[in-house]
């Protein structure tokens, strides 16, 4: 009899024995089935022993061992250990997050076999079968050639016979690698970054790919994995936006003629999804694109790892295992040996102070790629002398009426969507707020309702002040809907597309308003930050930008670093392709550092500074950071046991400060009241020593009515 050691998803840091008979050291890494309390789940062996300190009359039986998948290999395993230290969470709360949900299920998988290959009963079998065969006889000479991919053959009933005769057998399909078509040639900096990247295929090397907006880093990274795949590996891709993954794929699949690609996000089908982790495990896959979850892939053969927009704070998964899928692509790429490429126009200051420092190398593409194409000019408005007219100045109105007259494409933003951000009582001052979340509710005028954009919560909108009777509500500020409005009376004959997340929920609006796009049946694009991720937008020669200022003054000691990226990045789309573009920026202050970095499209200057800053403040990359957050309906509740929690802090670790417990900014959401204790200390390991004790004592402590959990390196406060 067999001890296995089984990760299961509880919130315990422990693995749970079972006795199997039948299994062996080889199951270690494969799914098994066991009873846990009146329930069977699914965990993972993570060990096999002969013995277990669990009392003979205690010890369970685990079911069945699921060997309808290869078993996940121990590089798999640790990556999932790695992750679970360095977050402190338990291996099965880590794997399990990290499976796809189907493999959660206590079921075998029926996948379809991806290919199916002849067998030496098969062989022999042709000689002997009758004439009259004919359709088992074509299944069998197909075969005969070489593994045939299972969607290339027809016939059921047939294939169904052979394979019942022992004639044929499901397999793999490992295909040549594919060969990537060539288009433009690199330009000098293009040639550059690949020869660097191609240079150090056979070990870890971390490379941050510093490209300004259109200067071509997609090529790079198709040179890149290209040289990969010519090795016989794989390639990892992940990309910040679900909504990218389908163009990307598609770019894969052209430029890669035959190319497996898998893409593993959460809108994937179940099964397909798990098809996808299969055929990246068995090495099936070439290419497997994803976002953030697709970290945990499994590999075969990984040879490359590329993280695109790694600035992107989508990367960092904001509950359950709260891990940040850049930086385990970079521990993936360190522990497989292999080169990791992380690419922005605006990296994240962790991974610029990396290059600074020389820990990561930095490649350059400092211009755009296509010849005549300049970065666009950054003009700022100064909101104070030119007051604007329902959000728009003369200056900015000027240059839409330009643009429109040269039938180009103009595009606005404003990051904030809805009507109005607040509806204000003008007699008593009276202000809708979420019941739910310490918010105000967001007027939304085309189904007059008021929306919580932090719980989802809405309310219609009320006749008259709740306090007061006053019938005199005012919508106060702006949002895009607010702002549609002034640019159609504006602009009557121009036809304007808003592009928000409610103007794009229904499935396929979005891919549909980008088809209009690209026909040019939009003049002007208003939207939000939608707008400023990825896309190409050839015909748009004019950004203009407004409501910016208001991130400037957020508390948040990220908020310049995310503001930044943002402009730059929605600066970007202007002038793409062979016209020159434009930005307008609109702000109370254009002598502000953010915006002069801006206008000189010199990330460096405000990288610079803001290091310099975060240096002097004691905030991060100088400093290491983790919070334990609490979470009640009662906010004493939830800085009570914050207090308690902070009083077990375990003594001795020199360096490390654990601050006074405080709300929340969003003290209040969905109804919980939200509280936190940040802990810093300039040493990463000493930092995790003290969690690692920490997390133990918290454990043990009574949590009465409150949640609690440990966020590292968190990016919210
Ligand atoms: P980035 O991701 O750096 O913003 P992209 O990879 O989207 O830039 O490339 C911007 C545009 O430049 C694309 O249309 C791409 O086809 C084009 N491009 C890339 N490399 C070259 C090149 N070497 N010569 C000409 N055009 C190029
Ligand atoms: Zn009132
Ligand atoms: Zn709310």
């Amino acid at each position: 009899m067999t001890i296995l050691r089984v990760a299961l998803d509880v919130p315990l840091p422990r693995l749970f024995d079972y006795a199997c008979d039948g299994a062996s050291a080889l199951d270690v890494g494969r799914r098994v089935i066991v009873p846990f309390g009146a329930r069977a789940v699914v965990g993972v062996v993570v060990e096999t022993a002969d013995t277990t300190a669990v009392p003979a009359g205690k010890l369970r039986d685990a079911g069945a061992v699921l060997r309808d998948a290869p078993p996940l290999a121990p590089d798999w395993l640790a990556l999932a250990r790695f992750a679970a230290d360095y977050y402190h969470r338990p291996l099965g709360e880590v794997i399990h997050a990290a499976l796809p949900p189907r493999l959660r299920r206590p079921r075998p998988l029926q996948l379809p076999p991806a290919a199916f290959a002849l067998t030496a009963a098969g062989r022999a079998a042709m000689a002997t079968l009758p004439a009259r065969s004919r359709k088992r006889r074509a299944l069998l000479e197909r075969l005969a050639a070489g593994p045939v991919p299972a969607g290339a053959l027809d016939g059921g009933a047939a294939l169904r016979a052979l394979l019942k005769a022992g004639w044929a057998a499901p397999c793999a399909l490992a295909e040549a690698a594919p060969a990537l078509l060539p288009e433009e040639p690199l330009t000098a900096a293009q040639e550059a970054a690949v020869g660097a990247i191609t240079g150090a295929l056979d070990r870890y090397a971390a490379f941050l790919l510093l490209g300004v907006t259109g200067s071509g880093k997609t090529e790079v990274y198709l040179h890149g994995i290209a040289a990969a795949l010519a090795r016989g590996r794989q390639a990892l891709v992940l990309v910040p936006e679900i909504n990218l993954t389908p163009q990307l794929a598609a770019l894969f699949a052209r430029r890669f003629p035959g190319a497996r690609v898998a893409t593993l996000t959460s809108a994937a089908a179940e099964n397909e999804r798990a098809a996808g982790w299969l055929a990246a495990q068995s090495g099936a896959a070439h290419i497997v694109l994803g976002t953030r979850l697709a970290v945990f892939a499994p590999f075969a053969r990984l040879g490359l790892v590329v993280v695109d927009e790694e600035h992107d704070a989508s990367f960092k998964q904001q509950e359950g295992v709260r891990y940040s899928a850049r930086d385990l692509a970079v521990y993936r790429a360190h522990a497989a040996a292999v080169p990791v490429v992380l690419g922005s126009a605006t990296p994240s200051l962790e991974s610029y102070a990396h290059a600074r420092a020389g820990r990561y190398r930095q490649l350059d593409l400092p211009e755009r790629a296509r010849a005549g194409s300049r970065l666009p000019e950054v003009r700022l408005v100064d909101t104070r002398t030119e007051a604007p007219a329902e959000g728009v100045s003369s200056a900015l109105a000027a240059a839409i009426a330009a643009c429109l007259a040269r039938g180009e494409q103009a595009l606005v933003f404003l990051n904030r969507r809805g009507y109005a951000p607040v509806l204000v009582c003008g007699a008593c001052g009276w202000t809708a707020g979420c019941a739910r979340c310490a918010a105000h509710l967001v007027l939304h005028t085309a189904d007059r309702r008021l929306r919580c954009h932090h719980c989802g919560d809405a309310a219609p909108v009320p006749r008259h002040c709740p306090t007061c009777g006053n019938v005199d509500l005012v919508p106060f500020g702006r949002g895009t809907q607010r702002l549609a409005e002034a640019l159609e009376a504006r602009f009557p004959q121009a036809r304007l597309l808003r592009i928000d997340s409610d103007s794009t929920r229904a499935k396929g609006r979005w891919e549909a308003m980008q088809r209009a796009i690209a026909a040019g049946e939009a003049d002007i694009l208003l939207g939000t930050q939608i707008l400023a991720k990825g896309h190409d937008f050839p015909r748009v020669t004019l950004v203009g930008v407004i409501g910016a200022d208001a991130a400037l003054v957020a508390a948040d000691y990220r908020a310049p670093e995310r503001l930044f990226a943002q402009l730059y990045q929605v600066a970007g789309r202007a002038g793409r392709a062979d016209l020159p573009g434009e930005v307008l920026v609109q702000t109370r202050y254009p002598q502000h550092p953010l915006y002069q970095a801006l206008a000189r499209h010199d990330f460096a200057g405000f990288a610079a500074a803001q290091l310099a800053e975060r240096r002097a403040a004691g905030f991060p990359p100088a400093v290491h950071e983790a919070v334990l957050r609490a979470e009640a309906d009662e906010m004493r509740d939830a800085l009570a046991y914050l207090a308690r929690a902070a009083a077990q802090a375990p003594p001795g670790h020199d360096g490390v400060t654990v601050y006074d417990p405080v709300p929340m900014t969003l003290a209040k959401l969905a109804g919980k009241a939200r509280a936190q204790v940040l802990v810093q200390s300039p040493a990463r390991p000493a930092l995790h020593a003290f969690l690692r004790a920490w997390v133990e004592a918290l454990r043990a402590l009574k949590t009465g009515p409150v949640r609690w959990h440990l966020d590292v390196d968190p990016i919210e406060f």
